[in-house]
Parts: C-alpha cells; sequence; structure tokens
C-alpha cells in the first residue's frame, strides 16, 4: 500500500503540509503533479507564461524528490480521472492534498474525492497555502469577516508559534519511474519571453527573490511599496501562486524582522482566499448584491485601448504595457488601472478582471477578483460609498519624475516633467518642437477624467435606490 501526495499549486518539497502528512503516514510515498486539461484547454493562448513556469518547477521538484529516494509522476490529461486512475496503479490507500478554495477546484476536489471513496481510497485535505482558511476567524457574531480591518485584527491575535511553523514529515519515499518529464511541445505550448524577463521559476528561483528581498528591502516595503519606478515591493507573487515557497516561512520572517506593512499584505492573501471560500457567488457577481443593478458601458474599442496601453493617460498605458510585456503590474497601477477602466472608461470589471486572469503570471482568482470588486466598489471595502481615482493624480503622485512611465513608453521620452502625466496639455508648437505629436505619436486622451466622473457618479446612483 502507498499513499499518493498530488501537487497542484505547491510546487515545492519542504514545508508543506499534504506531503509532511503523507510522510508521516509510514506509507511509501508517490508524488504526482497532472497537466489538467480542463486548465490547459481554457487558456485563450498557447504561448503562455504560466505553463513553462510550472514545467520548469516540476523539473526542480522532481529533482528535489529524486535526491530524496523519490520522484515526480507527470500525467497529462483531465486530473478528475488521472488521479483517480494513478492512485488505482499504484495501489493507494490514501491521497493527500492541499485544499484550494477557488470555486472550479473545489468541485474538481470533491469529484476526486467521491472517485476515489468508490474504490475505497481516502483523500485527505490540509490547509497550506493559508495561515488562517474557511472558519477559522469568525466575527463576535460567528459570521465570516467581510471588512479587513478587523479580520486583520482577529488575524493578529488569534496567530500563534504554532500556526506558521514549518510542516515536516518523516518518512519514506517510493521510487518513481525513470520517465521524462513532458517537454512544452508535447503539452502543445510555444515559449514565450520568461527566460528574457529573467524570472526564475522554482524553488530556486523563489529562493533567490526571497533572500534578496528579506536581507534588503523588506525593511523598506512600507515607505517604497507605492512607487513603481523603485524596486521597492518582493516580486514574490508568481511563486506564492505556484507555491515553491512556504507562506509560513514568508509570516515568520515578516514577524522576525517586524515587517508590519508587508505583513499585512500576506494577510490580505488570506483574507481573499476566505472570501472567495465563503462567498463564491463574488467569482461571478458583485460581493455587495446592490451592484449589480449597475450598467455598464458596451464599448469594445475603449476596452480595446485599454488593453494595448493606448488611452493617452500615460501611467495608464505604461501599466498596461508592462502588464502586457512581462505578465506582472505594480499593485499601486493595478489599483489605477482597474479604476480607470470601469470608472473613467464605464466598462464592466469583469472584462478587466478577464484580462488580468489571461495576462498575469501571478493570476490569483481569490486576489484578483478581490482586487478588481475593491476598485469597482462592489467588494469588500471599508469606505462607506466609493472611491473615484484621479488618473492624474495618482500619476503626479506615484511617479512624480515620470520615471515608470517614460520606461514603458519610450515615445515620450523627452516630454518635460511637468507635462507627462498629461501630455495633452502641451501646447500645439511646443508639441512640434519636442518631435511629441498628440494624435500622431501618442494617443489623445480617450475620454476626459471630469466627464467620465460626472458619468461614473450618475451610473452608480441605482447602487444607492437598490
Ligand atoms: P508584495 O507587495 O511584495 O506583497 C507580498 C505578497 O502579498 C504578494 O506576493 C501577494 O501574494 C500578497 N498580496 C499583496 N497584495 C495583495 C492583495 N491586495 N491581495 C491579495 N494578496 C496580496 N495578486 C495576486 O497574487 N494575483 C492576482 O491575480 C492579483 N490581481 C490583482 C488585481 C487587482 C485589480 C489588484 C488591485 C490587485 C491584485 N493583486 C493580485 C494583488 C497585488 O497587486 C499583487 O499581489 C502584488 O502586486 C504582487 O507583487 P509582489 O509579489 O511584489 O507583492
Amino acid at each position: 500500500e502507498k499513499a499518493l501526495v498530488w501537487f497542484r499549486r505547491d510546487l515545492r518539497d519542504h514545508d508543506h503540509a499534504a506531503l509532511a502528512a503523507a510522510l508521516s503516514s509510514g506509507l511509501p510515498v508517490h508524488c504526482v503533479f497532472v497537466f489538467d486539461t480542463d486548465i490547459l484547454d481554457a487558456l485563450p493562448s498557447r504561448t503562455d507564461r504560466r505553463v513553462e513556469f510550472i514545467l520548469d518547477s516540476l523539473r526542480q521538484l522532481d529533482s528535489a524528490l529524486r535526491a530524496r529516494g523519490g520522484g515526480l509522476i507527470v500525467r497529462h490529461g483531465r486530473a478528475v480521472e488521472e488521479v483517480p486512475r494513478l492512485a488505482r496503479e499504484i495501489g493507494a490507500r490514501a491521497v493527500f492534498v492541499n485544499r484550494d478554495y477557488e470555486p472550479a477546484a473545489k468541485h474538481r476536489d470533491a469529484e476526486v474525492g467521491r472517485l476515489l471513496g468508490e474504490q475505497g481510497i481516502a483523500l485527505h485535505e490540509f490547509k497550506d497555502q493559508a495561515i488562517f482558511e474557511r472558519d477559522e476567524l469568525l466575527t463576535g457574531a460567528g459570521r465570516p469577516y467581510t471588512v479587513f480591518t478587523p479580520y486583520k485584527n482577529a488575524w493578529l491575535k488569534r496567530l500563534s508559534s504554532a500556526d506558521h511553523a514549518p510542516c515536516h514529515g518523516n518518512g519514506q519515499f517510493a521510487p518513481a519511474p525513470a520517465e521524462a518529464l513532458p517537454t512544452l511541445d508535447d503539452l502543445g505550448f510555444h515559449p514565450g519571453n520568461l527566460g528574457e524577463l529573467g524570472i526564475e521559476p522554482g524553488m530556486a528561483g523563489a529562493r533567490k527573490l526571497w533572500d534578496e528581498f528579506r536581507t534588503g528591502r523588506i525593511q523598506r516595503y512600507g515607505a517604497l511599496r507605492d512607487f513603481p519606478a523603485i524596486k521597492g515591493v518582493s516580486y514574490l507573487s508568481v511563486h506564492l501562486r505556484f507555491g515553491t515557497l512556504s507562506i509560513r516561512e514568508l509570516v515568520s520572517a515578516a514577524l522576525a524582522e517586524q515587517a508590519e506593512t508587508w505583513l499585512n499584505e500576506l494577510i490580505w492573501r488570506d483574507f481573499y482566499f476566505m472570501i472567495l471560500d465563503r462567498f463564491p457567488h463574488a467569482a461571478e457577481r458583485a460581493f455587495k448584491p446592490e451592484y449589480d443593478a449597475i450598467r455598464w458601458d458596451e464599448w469594445p474599442a475603449g476596452l480595446a485601448a485599454w488593453q494595448q496601453g493606448r488611452t493617452g493617460y500615460p501611467l495608464v498605458d505604461a501599466a498596461m504595457r508592462q502588464l502586457n510585456h512581462s505578465g506582472w503590474m505594480h499593485n499601486r497601477l493595478r489599483m489605477v488601472v482597474a479604476s480607470f477602466l470601469c470608472k473613467d472608461l464605464g466598462i464592466d470589471w469583469r472584462l478587466g478582471e478577464r484580462y488580468f486572469a489571461e495576462q498575469l503570471n501571478d493570476f490569483d482568482l481569490s486576489a484578483n477578483n478581490g482586487g478588481w470588486q475593491w476598485a469597482a466598489s462592489s467588494g469588500c471595502d471599508a469606505q462607506p460609498y466609493f472611491r473615484i481615482f484621479n488618473p492624474i493624480t495618482q500619476s503626479e503622485k506615484f511617479d512624480p519624475e515620470g520615471k515608470f512611465i517614460r520606461r514603458y513608453l519610450p515615445e515620450l521620452a523627452k516630454v518635460p516633467n511637468k507635462y507627462i502625466h498629461a501630455p495633452w496639455t502641451i501646447g500645439r508648437l511646443a508639441q512640434e518642437a519636442l518631435g511629441v505629436v498628440i494624435g500622431r505619436d501618442y494617443p489623445g486622451p480617450i475620454v476626459d477624467h471630469a466627464t467620465a466622473r460626472e458619468k461614473t457618479l450618475a451610473r452608480y446612483a441605482v447602487v444607492k435606490k437598490a
């Protein structure tokens, strides 16, 4: 009899709850990853940095497991079929997984659990992605929190060292057959620019980034985190997404370093996992149902201009080009461009959410949905009504010298700092002299912010009435 660990978004061999439990079971442990065609077939492009990231991370995981006497079995097919089949083939007594909070994943896991059960095989699920999950933190009235600050206070109050202690298990691996891992081509995908971007996948890439952040920038995170031109944040999101490092290790270090602001961000991550898990309707509709009354504009050309970074608002355009080029966008800019889509262009936040889901290397349904609903004011936000970001003042405040803007919009290189946030305000003759003619070299503003703001106030008025 064997134990089978099914890896999903936890691509590491250390501090891993399901693996630790499987090893502790006393059974020889097999490990599997399934390239799930239910997920891969739905991806809009056959060039996807995330598939490459996963594949490279699996190579590292396989080597690490082989060095410990095991190895990784990799399958390509429908996970709901592959996992029960493999479990039967190897004679598994139980399958061990780390819990996932997305509606589709919960559905998949319930189905796998049912199919395994029919074969007399148990499915054991563990908390691994989050520090607290499900109903572990509840309000005094016994309900899930829907506002961050009280949730955070409860999170901090409940936290004890056991909650972020590493998960280790002593036991023995079952040797994996000496099969080569599939190639990107086998999976039907083409290489993209991951290597060119210098994004290093896997446990090694995670360790490198984390050491750099922990020993250097973590202390200055609070001061620098809002400025996209500065290397102020951790860039760990893709690694947290694929579990190439453990949240418990990050939380332990954040506490040791007294890095309160950064710890806050990790708590936001837990918060949004919990929100999606407890309120799955948010994946489709407004978290606050009264916001479903809003009527958005159908404006395909506006959406395309936003997606391609051609709105004429330099900070928005530079941010979108950063996303398109690298699959990552700075958090301040995610807020700015999301607000711009729903509150300046009047376009449904779900269209922006979908575009982010396609483009982001770190795409995570809970954080992405939480971020978009926050931007659309339909989500978990303590603000009594709603805010409308001004894309020009955001730009002046967070990229005062236009350094970030110029990095992604070289056509504006020569525009003086004073005008970089709203280049259409340069007089026509001065535009000619600079060689940056608005409408020729760079688009004019797609909307007038003041007018758009009025339209948004009117659009959102239905919410108050509901
Ligand atoms: P750091 O600032 O170093 O933060 C450390 C970690 O904390 C991040 O890696 C992330 O795991 C977590 N974190 C930080 N902020 C948040 C947050 N607001 N919500 C949840 N977790 C957070 N983050 C994603 O991981 N995936 C997404 O798909 C995603 N979509 C977003 C969409 C919108 C509209 C907005 C406003 C935010 C979104 N975020 C998302 C949150 C945040 O922007 C990114 O986590 C962050 O920019 C990643 O960079 P970093 O790793 O350097 O973060």
